[in-house]
């Protein structure tokens, strides 16, 4: 094995990118492990690896049907992206009707939206582009609503554990018997009847044999952003800011005073005044190449530069954006938000012509809406998702090709080609997703059946008595925000 070294280079301090790689040889490149026995430290029908907004949503859903759940999260709170990441708004809840909002996700999503409104971390939906609403939520609220889920739904919670390999079933090898997990109790193996993975990820899959891709066919991947937040921001003073910021951040790197990163950004109020988030750094590789999250080197120089595009943006805005000037940064997020890696090999690959064209399937789980968002190298490009504006989101995008047969994915590392992933990536197809597999999971333990032998009107049954939209004709809508 090759150990790898980053070092800081005077280019990497003018492109925000890394330096280059020295590769760093050492005399002993292996060591042996002892084999040990395991102790199996839990067990339960059902065993959901990631606590986002699939693995949450699947949990919950699985459990309100009787399943015993349990949700392994390596952080000490669930949210995944929403909190870790501090995306603090839902995207692909809501089909824009002409700058009305009609809400197409609802089930799991319309409890997990109610409890954080009850907290007042609701911000009314707001039309970010047309065919584009988004909602910000404040990331607190989600964590303490999410907590409430779990705890209401009778989701046994395994936090600061980590999902690190899987053991195959002794008595069929086509199935996985224990996910083994790693914490400051030590390593242990946990039984389950039926998997789903929902680590943003694809450990669980990546480790029992699933196949998976990871960037498409040049080795692209979408860039990932250290997301922050401000206090103090003067929001009367900021009126047109999303009309106004573009030109301003071009005008800025053309100054040549200020490094920064790309030039779509989006910095937006938050549900509690004064607070405002940032969504306006972009950190790359030595060949200006998304970094990979799943290689920790990378991720380890990620955090820190992501950190320093921060401080630099937040510069940016004191200078030169109305309302910024006293502002001050109240946190950046505990990690570096990753928007690909990767992407299972399922039965179905959702495929761009189905987003583009807005089709259906024959195993429609949910509605799918939000535009391909494509972060590229310096900026953002967008496209609408065209025909109904809206799209099935299938059942088979979550059943691994090839791998053990009580395995479901969820999220995004679900089956989809790169670009359809910047659709269905959101947390709103997320969540459809997550309801899906917990409900197609709790189906088949019920039964003592595979996934394929659950008939698919029992799930779409279940899933519409438990508020899923699979058609928005007859819902009502709201008026947005602009
Ligand atoms: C910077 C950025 C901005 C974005 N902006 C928006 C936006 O504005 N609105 C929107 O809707 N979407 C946005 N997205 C996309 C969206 O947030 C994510 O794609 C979505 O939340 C993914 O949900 P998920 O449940 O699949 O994964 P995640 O939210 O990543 O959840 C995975 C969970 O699994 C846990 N986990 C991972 N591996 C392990 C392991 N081995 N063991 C134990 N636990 C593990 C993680 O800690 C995490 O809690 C953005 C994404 C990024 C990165």
């Amino acid at each position: 094995m090759e150990y790898r070294a980053f070092i800081r280079s005077p280019r990497k301090q003018r492109n925000s990118g890394f330096g280059p790689i020295v590769v760093v040889t050492r005399h002993t490149t292996h060591v042996e492990e002892k084999a040990r026995r395991l102790p199996v430290i839990d067990s339960a029908d059902i065993v959901v690896l990631g606590g986002g907004s699939a693995g949450l949503s699947a949990a919950v859903s699985a459990a309100r049907l009787g399943a015993d759940v349990l949700l392994i999260e390596r952080y000490g709170f669930l949210g995944g992206v929403a909190t870790a990441a501090m995306v603090t708004s839902f995207c692909g809840l809501y089909l824009d009707r002409n700058y009305d909002a009609c809400r197409i996700v609802r089930g799991f999503a319309d409890d997990l939206l109610s409890l954080i409104d009850a907290q007042g971390g609701l911000a009314p939906p707001r039309r970010v582009k047309p065919g584009a609403v988004s909602q910000a939520f404040d990331a607190t609220a989600y964590k303490f609503a999410a907590d409430d889920l779990v705890d209401d739904a009778g989701v046994r919670l395994r936090l600061h554990s980590f999902g690190v390999a899987a053991l195959p079933d002794p008595d069929e090898g086509s199935r996985i018997g224990h996910i083994v997990v790693e914490s400051k109790s030590g390593r242990g193996a946990i039984a389950g009847k039926v998997f789903i993975d929902a680590s943003g990820d694809g450990d669980l899959a990546s480790v029992s044999g699933c196949a998976f891709e990871i960037g498409d066919e040049h080795g692209f991947m979408q860039y990932p952003t250290t997301m922050f937040r401000m206090r103090n921001v003067e929001d009367a003073l900021t009126a047109g800011i999303r009309k106004t910021i573009g030109s301003k951040v071009a005008d800025a790197i053309d100054s040549g005073e200020y490094d920064l990163p790309r030039k779509y950004v989006s910095v937006s109020p938050q549900p509690f005044s004064t607070e405002w988030r940032a969504n306006a750094t972009q950190v790359r590789g030595e060949s200006d190449e998304a970094i990979d999250g799943t290689d920790v080197l990378q991720l380890s120089r990620a955090e820190t530069e992501g950190r320093r595009q921060v401080r630099e943006f937040h510069r940016f805005l004191k200078d030169r954006m109305d309302g910024f000037a006293n502002s001050s940064i109240l946190d950046t997020a505990p990690q570096i938000g990753i928007r690909e890696t990767r992407r299972i090999l399922g039965q179905r690959e959702l495929d761009a012509e189905h987003v583009a064209e807005g089709k259906t399937s024959h195993d429609a789980i949910g509605l799918g809406c939000w535009p391909f968002e494509t972060h590229r190298n310096g900026t953002v490009d967008w496209r609408a998702v065209g025909g109904r504006g809206y799209y099935d989101i299938p059942l088979g995008m979550m059943v691994p090709a090839k791998g053990p047969r009580n395995l479901l994915v969820a999220g995004r590392c679900a089956s989809a080609s790169p670009e359809a992933l910047a659709s269905v990536r959101v947390m709103g197809s997320c969540m459809v997703m997550g309801q899906a597999a917990g409900t197609l999971a709790a189906l088949a333990v019920e039964e003592s059946s595979t996934f394929i032998e659950v008939e698919l009107s029992k799930l779409r049954k279940a899933l519409e008595s438990n508020g899923v939209c699979f058609s928005p004709d007859d819902l009502s809508v709201a008026p947005t925000q602009n």
